[in-house]
């Protein structure tokens, strides 16, 4: 069972050095930006009043911590990606920019305080991810449990996405947050097989692979996500046989995005797939079967979440039609 506080004071503070295990790595080399990737820069009435809603509740996003190009896009829709369990993560994955280290106590107030976000900012549509706590005995699963309840009862028409860690070595957690019945369960993948190891050496592909078939076993009426990066060293026939693995997992939506490296102690990125070379992917994924593509450079795992939910709900349909 997750340890919860009562009281904010005892939330620990964010410590000095955001990726600690990373600080006497050798720095990479940065690659200059294709024009394809430039984004505006945040400055929109929408994008003020998102984030004054953000930090009026003291909550943390995932636009945010991980420095996303479409905060700009996204925050002036209201459409922000709130992170629960703390700004601190257990893992230290080579592409991540979320802060690593020992992590925060659970806030107990969390759920009500993102329900109300949920309401004030009328989202039809949330999606709500977390950082990894290996810490915690059940890695946070109540937690997310608790924080999809307090939406629930304050916006009962809103439909809910959660974005999991993997839960490895956490028996029954899955379980947990799958009875909760989240309208889609994302859990990303990230990388190819062969590249486990240098950029998400603390999870396993067949561990996260079989997550997501857990949850189509358990629980067949929802839909079920995952996300790729690219541009990390992959070849294409390696991302055509992960696709290939999520099918068989019965994964339903796929994302697939352009990896941009955080810092120079970040993982590199070993080149920039062009649109083209995207667009490619999502044709290739439409005909292998799933229900969703989303494959461009700036994609992300929440990415027009909202109007691809819609899509979902549509795909689906038109299956069952
Ligand atoms: S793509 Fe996702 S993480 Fe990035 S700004 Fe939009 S909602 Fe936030």
């Amino acid at each position: 069972m997750a340890t919860l506080i009562d009281t904010a004071q005892n939330i620990r503070p964010k410590p000095a050095l955001r990726h600690p295990e990373k600080a006497n790595r050798p720095d990479t080399e940065v690659l200059r930006k294709p024009s394809w990737i430039r984004v505006k820069a945040p400055t929109s009435k929408g994008y003020a009043e998102t984030r004054k809603i953000v930090k009026d509740k003291g909550l943390v996003t995932v636009c945010e911590e991980a420095g996303c190009p479409n905060i700009g896009e996204c925050w002036e829709k209201s459409h922000a990606t709130f992170m629960i369990l703390g700004e601190i993560c257990t893992r230290a994955c080579a592409f991540c920019n979320v802060a690593t280290g020992l992590p925060q106590e659970v806030d107990a107030y969390e759920p009500k305080k993102i329900a109300e976000a949920v309401e004030e900012m009328g989202l039809k549509h949330v999606v709500i991810t977390s950082v990894d706590r290996d810490d915690l005995s059940d890695g946070g699963a109540q937690h997310f449990v608790d924080v999809i309840e307090a939406i629930r009862a304050r916006s009962p028409k809103t439909t809910i996405e959660i974005l999991t860690p993997d839960f490895l070595r956490k028996d029954g957690a899955a379980e947990t947050v799958i009875d909760a019945r989240p309208d889609v369960f994302n859990h990303n993948l990230e990388t190819v097989p062969r590249l486990y190891l240098s950029i998400r050496p603390g999870a396993r592909y067949f561990h996260s692979l079989r997550l997501l078939e857990r949850v189509k076993e358990r629980d067949p009426s929802q839909f079920t996500k995952s996300g790729l990066m690219v541009g990390l060293g992959e070849t294409k026939e390696e991302v055509m046989q992960v696709m290939d693995d999520m099918r068989s997992a019965g994964i339903d939506f796929l994302t697939i995005g352009q990896y941009l490296q955080p810092t120079r102690k970040h993982a590199a990125v070993k080149r920039f797939v062009t649109p083209e070379e995207f667009k490619a992917y999502e044709t290739i994924a439409r005909a292998k079967g799933f229900l969703v593509v989303s494959s461009s450079p700036l994609t992300r795992s929440s990415y027009h979440a909202d109007s691809d939910f819609a899509k979902l709900q549509a795909a689906r349909q038109a299956q069952h039609a």
